[in-house]
């Protein structure tokens, strides 16, 4: 069936921010980063002739993009809270440039606010909810819109909405994104801290089997149960993308819990073993011995962690499902194996106080990853966490990110104002970081990979440039809130 001409878009908006529809945080981080559009690319992949674009890790502003309008008949942005105000502006430019262009929005804030965001400009022709994979294929194939599962749309000036699309269930039915990051991407624009460059990350199922009040995806787009691809179908993909990126150093499976079916985990793994391919995961901390030694012996490099709180009792708010003692015990076994972990931290959560900042930072430097990430509480629309915020009274402000895309504190509590979680941020880096036994361990993998110590020392500039920024901030007593 003949497509529509159609453009996949990752809008620009603030300079350099990664933290769009395609990240799982909030704000551009504390150095240059850019993960995969790969939310977008699975559409892409199934509409004969689309493009995509990506516009943060191109550079690419609003003065680029726009003229793209007049190239196509179908533009589907890729949306997010902070982002939503500019990816609007976007919308109303290039619909100035062509009226005839049809411009859908998808992306978590859509599936939560579908009649809002709909009403924030007659720019926007449709939404989709939920995923979204099927229903932009069918928009594409130019069916009457109220004929496609899973849309919002205007239609004789109102809001209607078709009925909800099934949840996907065979994974495999969804094509590779490995080919559209070939034919529309520059893989060396991607950077992540801790993986190698350059490296390429995709997903090789949706949902996540927790349910921690403060994550968005499996609350929305992802939903609360792993549905995943066929082994053979992952390893397949892979082998093919070594054919076509023999320069790629590291592959990112960005589950949101890739560890969750262990038996599949490891069954994966021995088949990347067989391709002799290095890669990386996201997990939990309660990975067993066993399991991280098949990981490890098929080429796995390093795990990104989820820890968020050295407090059981935040842990236990937020329905973590995880436990301190059993985490110190993954890691040691983590690192006894050679595993590297990239742990993320999120500060602010419920029943955060001065004490339990401070167990954090201690229980960091106690279990002492290789690397971290600091977040601040993002009580995204449509979360638990949200929810709960709005109901006790502790949203302080509604913007996830400040003028420049940095993420902003917005929850406070009485014993504990959203100022002072902010300042928390800077100094949890810097006792993390600014010790004498992590300052020589990264210096010496500078002194033994020249790649490394390039990047490290770009990587360095851009960290001393935030702390510089949240000194400023942090003089000026409270973080800026506007969004863009
Ligand atoms: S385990 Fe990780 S991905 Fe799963 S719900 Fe919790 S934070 Fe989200």
């Amino acid at each position: 069936m003949a497509s529509l001409k159609t453009l996949f878009l990752h809008p620009p908006s603030f300079e350099g921010f990664d933290g769009g529809a395609g990240s799982r945080y909030q704000a551009r981080r504390e150095i240059r980063s850019f993960w995969y559009p790969t939310w977008l690319a699975q559409p892409a992949a199934l509409v004969p002739g689309s493009r995509l674009v990506d516009a943060p890790p191109d550079d690419l502003t609003l003065d680029d993009v726009v003229p793209l309008a007049s190239a196509y008949e179908l533009a589907v942005l890729h949306t997010s809270t902070p982002s939503f105000p500019s990816d609007v502006k976007v919308a109303e430019a290039m619909k100035a440039r062509n009226p005839d262009l049809r411009i859908g929005f998808v992306g978590a804030h859509v599936a939560v606010h579908p009649v809002e965001s709909l009403a924030a400009s007659p720019a926007i022709d449709f939404v989709a909810r939920n995923e979204f994979d099927f229903t932009i294929q069918e928009v594409a194939e130019g069916r009457p819109l109220r004929d496609v599962l899973g849309l919002s749309f205007r239609e004789d000036g109102r809001i209607r909405h078709a009925p909800d699309r099934p949840i996907l269930e065979d994974m495999d039915a969804l094509p590779y994104v490995i080919d559209v990051y070939r034919r529309d991407l520059t893989i060396e624009h991607y950077f992540i801290g801790y993986l190698l460059h350059p490296y390429v990350s995709l997903y090789t199922g949706r949902g996540c089997r927790s349910k921690c009040t403060f994550c968005l995806w499996p609350q929305t787009v992802g939903g609360q149960r792993y549905r995943t691809r066929s082994v053979d179908n992952v390893v397949a993909e892979i082998a093919h993308a070594t054919r076509l990126f023999p320069q790629v150093r590291e592959y990112f499976f960005d589950d949101d819990t890739f560890t969750d079916d262990l038996p599949r985990a490891e069954a994966i793994a021995r088949g990347l073993g067989r391709l002799g391919v290095t890669w990386s995961c996201n997990a939990k901390p309660d990975v067993p011995r066993a399991s991280l030694e098949v990981l490890r012996d098929n080429g796995l490099r390093l795990l990104l962690v989820g820890y968020e709180s050295g407090s059981q009792a935040i842990l236990n708010n937020v329905r973590k499902g995880t436990r301190l003692d059993r985490a110190r015990e993954f890691t040691r076994h983590a690192r006894a194996l050679g595993i590297k972990i990239h742990g993320t931290f999120i500060l602010g959560l419920p029943g955060e106080t001065r004490e339990t900042i401070e167990a954090t930072i201690r229980f960091a430097q106690e279990i002492d990853p290789h690397t971290l990430q600091v977040s601040l509480a993002a009580p995204y629309p449509g979360t638990a966490l949200h929810r709960e915020a709005l109901e006790r009274g502790w949203l302080e402000s509604e913007g996830l990110v400040d003028g420049r895309g940095t993420q902003a504190s917005v929850i406070g509590y009485p014993h504990l104002p959203r100022t002072e979680i902010f300042r928390s941020l800077e100094t949890f880096y810097r006792r993390f970081y600014f010790r004498p036994r992590k300052l020589v361990a990264l210096g010496g993998e500078m002194l033994r990979d020249r790649m490394v110590m390039k990047r490290r020392l770009g990587e360095g500039l851009d960290f001393v440039r935030f702390l510089a920024r949240r000194r400023q901030e942090a003089a000026s007593s409270s973080p800026t809130v506007a969004n863009p």
